[in-house]
C-alpha cells in the first residue's frame, strides 16, 4: 500500500473512529478531518455514518461543503457510508433540512427500511466475495444513475455503488471490521 495516502475521515459527528480502526489495521495513515486545513492535508475522504440531518449542519458550520465538492471533482476519492452516502447524493428523497452534495448521480430515501428492519444483518456479495453487511437505520439508494456501477443489491436495492473517484455503500463494513469494501476503496487509486 502506498504509504504516502493519507485517508481523512469526517469527525463532525458519527462513527468516525471505527473507519480509522480498520485503516489502521490495513496499515493505511488517516486523519480527523474537521475543517477546511485538515482536508488540505488527505488525499481520499470518507465521511462516516450518522446522523445525516447533524452532519450536514456541522458541515455547514464548518464551511467544508463546498470544498469537498470541488476536492471530489478534481478526483479526490470518496467513500460515504450510510449518513455519508445521504450526504454525497444528488437527491435525498423527502427532505428539505439540507441539500447534498450531489457527487454521485443517485438518489436515496433516508430511513427506508422502516421500523420492523431498524437494523439487521444479511450476506453481500462484492465482486465475487461474499461478506457480512449490517445495516443500521440504512437509506434505499432509489435511483442510481446510468453511469452508476451497481457492485452490490440486496432485495434488489443497490448497496454498494460506484462512479469514478466516488463510492457509496448504505452498509456498514467499519462496524463488523470487514476490510474488503475499504481496500476496493483504496485500489481505486490509479
Ligand atoms: N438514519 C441515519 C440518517 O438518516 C443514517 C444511519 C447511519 O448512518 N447508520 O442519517
Amino acid at each position: 500500500m502506498n504509504k504516502e495516502i493519507i485517508v481523512g475521515v469526517l469527525a463532525l459527528q458519527g462513527d468516525f473512529f471505527e473507519h480509522q480502526r480498520i485503516l489502521s489495521r490495513m496499515g493505511v495513515a488517516s486523519m480527523q478531518v474537521r475543517n477546511k486545513s485538515d482536508l488540505d492535508k488527505c488525499s481520499a475522504l470518507i465521511i462516516p455514518g450518522g446522523e445525516s440531518t447533524t452532519m450536514a449542519n456541522l458541515l455547514s458550520r464548518a464551511d467544508l461543503a463546498f470544498k469537498i465538492k470541488k476536492r471530489v471533482k478534481k478526483g479526490m476519492l470518496f467513500y460515504g457510508t450510510c449518513a455519508g452516502a445521504i450526504l454525497a447524493a444528488k437527491k435525498v428523497i423527502g427532505e428539505n433540512r439540507f441539500k447534498p452534495l450531489a457527487l454521485i448521480d443517485v438518489d436515496i430515501k433516508r430511513n427506508a427500511y422502516g421500523r420492523q428492519a431498524d437494523s439487521f444483518e444479511t450476506e453481500i456479495e462484492v465482486s465475487g466475495k461474499k461478506i457480512n453487511g449490517i445495516f443500521i437505520r440504512a437509506p434505499v439508494i432509489s435511483r442510481a444513475g446510468k453511469k452508476v456501477e451497481v457492485l452490490a443489491r440486496v432485495d434488489n436495492n443497490p448497496v454498494l455503488v460506484k462512479h469514478k473517484n466516488v463510492l457509496l455503500g448504505t452498509f456498514h463494513p467499519e462496524s463488523d471490521d470487514e476490510i474488503f469494501v475499504h481496500e476496493l476503496f483504496l485500489a481505486m487509486f490509479k
